[in-house]
């Protein structure tokens, strides 16, 4: 592998300069003097400017299934560049890679999920589903059904639609106003909102608040119910056993659709092809992107079920809705062979049954710790909680936020790259993650609690 000679400190000028960051205190990267410089990256290693090593415990944005440096991947679009680089499918044309990875999306969806649409991010995807499901209601004579209840703290994009699905209350205090005819309900993260309830009670009320809700819009307005299986950017919340199927029932009994944002969940992170396969429900609509390309090119997919499809062919007439880039030959010649990798090398199976139960014993071991409230997981996704007082909920400060950028950051200078949300510190590494490099994760995290604990307890005597 040949290193690029780069000038970091350049670099790093250049970006304060001209390059705005996502998701990012732009006075902060200024401060700083601009971003940490990635240069490369193999395997579930990535490498900065420096040569320093960083285990990637989020597999770049939750996206980089099958690990980085892989050549077939890289071989496979240099390919596809020189024979077919682009084309759409606005002229009543597709290319082969199209066709083929819509094919193969819908075997691995199973079901009635026989349809694919493209796009090119999860925010698209996410746009596509908010437009067809109202679509289908004009469709079927019921316009006034074009309300899409979501759930509070649920990421669904950033899109103005996107943003507007999801429930994050910080997005919502920036750009609006939104998009109408969207409206939510409380999220299914018992560790904050339901501590010490029984988990059963816990969860009827979870799902009772959407039913409240559908009765509240009236019934006859709903066009969908949409949530992500596990809430991924939300802090791994991971709803109580028994949410999702009754979810789907409640969806069944009003007679709205049942939309899943996998973005995060499909491609095995809970050791199934889907998270909807994890919790055994049957969707109507079904939002992909990220570990469909393992984030080598920009690719997402909407699932559509076939009594959806059979509502746009009942007309002769366009459903106008489409993306330049809608099924990339390229992006889907990369996304085929990146699902195909994953099936050689039993990445599903091995997450639900190797390394996602070898995480999950590493994890219980960490829950012992004096700091840690909670360590939950499933298959390669988790998260822990940060408490001030082992045994309860309550937070350093009196407030989240705080503990989890302390601990973070300690956790980046050992050698992991893992996020905070919160309190609560996240990862979603790579698949093909070893179980010394899951050591090396719960190892880091354990340190960096250790050492935190002195700057915290400065933040509980403020308090
Ligand atoms: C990341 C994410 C999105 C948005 O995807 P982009 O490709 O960033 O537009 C939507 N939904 C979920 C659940 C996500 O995690």
């Amino acid at each position: 592998m040949t290193l690029k000679n780069y000038d970091i400190a350049e670099l790093r000028r250049l970006d304060v300069a001209h390059h705005l960051p996502c998701h990012q205190d732009h006075k902060l990267m200024q401060d700083l003097g601009g971003a940490r410089i990635i240069t490369r990256a193999q395997g579930s290693t990535i490498f900065d400017g420096e040569g320093t090593p960083l285990l990637d415990g989020m597999a770049g944005l939750w996206c980089v299934q099958v690990g980085y440096g892989r050549e077939e991947l890289a071989k496979v679009a240099y390919d596809q560049m020189l024979e077919l680089a682009y084309y759409n499918t606005f002229f009543k044309t597709a290319s082969p890679p199209t066709v083929l990875l819509a094919t193969k999306i819908s075997q691995l969806m199973g079901g009635n999920l026989s349809h694919v649409f493209f796009n090119n991010s999860g925010s698209e995807a996410v746009d596509t589903i908010i437009r067809l499901a109202r679509y289908y209601w004009q469709l079927k004579g019921q316009p006034e059904r074009n309300v899409l209840i979501a759930r509070n703290n649920a990421y669904h994009g950033s899109t103005i639609a996107g943003a507007s699905l999801g429930g994050m209350s910080h997005m919502h205090a920036q750009g609006g106003p939104f998009v109408p005819g969207i409206e939510h309900v409380m999220q299914p993260y018992q560790f904050n909102e339901g501590f010490g309830e029984d988990p059963e009670a816990f969860c009827q009320r979870a799902v009772d608040a959407i039913e409240s809700k559908i009765l509240e819009v009236g019934p006859e307005k709903v066009a969908a119910v949409i949530g992500e299986p596990i809430q991924g950017a939300g802090g791994v919340i991971i709803p109580p056993e028994g949410y999702w199927p009754k979810v789907e029932a409640l969806c069944r009994k009003y007679g709205c659709l049942l939309a899943v944002d996998e973005v995060i969940c499909g491609y095995g992170r809970l050791g199934q092809w889907f998270g909807f396969h994890h919790y055994g429900i049957k969707p109507d609509l079904v939002s992909m992107a990220k570990g469909l390309s393992s984030g080598y090119l920009p690719i997402s997919a909407v699932g559509v079920a076939d009594f959806i499809v059979e509502a746009l062919r009942s007309v002769s007439d366009d459903f106008v809705h489409g993306f330049t880039y809608s099924g990339h030959p390229t992006a889907a010649a990369v996304a085929l062979k990146n699902i195909e990798i994953i099936e050689r090398e039993g990445l599903v199976e091995r997450t639900r049954t190797d390394t996602g139960p070898y995480l999950a014993k590493g994890l219980a071991e960490l829950a012992k710790h004096p700091l840690v409230g909670e360590a939950r997981s499933v298959g390669l996704i988790g998260a822990v909680e940060i408490v001030a007082e082992k045994g309860t909920n309550k937070r350093f400060g009196g407030k989240e936020g705080p503990a989890g950028l302390i601990v973070r950051d300690l956790c980046i200078k050992h050698g992991l790259m893992v996020r905070a949300v919160r309190d609560s510190i996240v990862f979603s590494p790579p698949l093909v993650i070893t179980h010394a490099e899951i050591d090396q994760l719960v190892g880091t995290i354990r340190k960096a609690l250790d050492e935190a604990l002195p700057a915290l307890k400065e933040i509980k005597a403020a308090a």
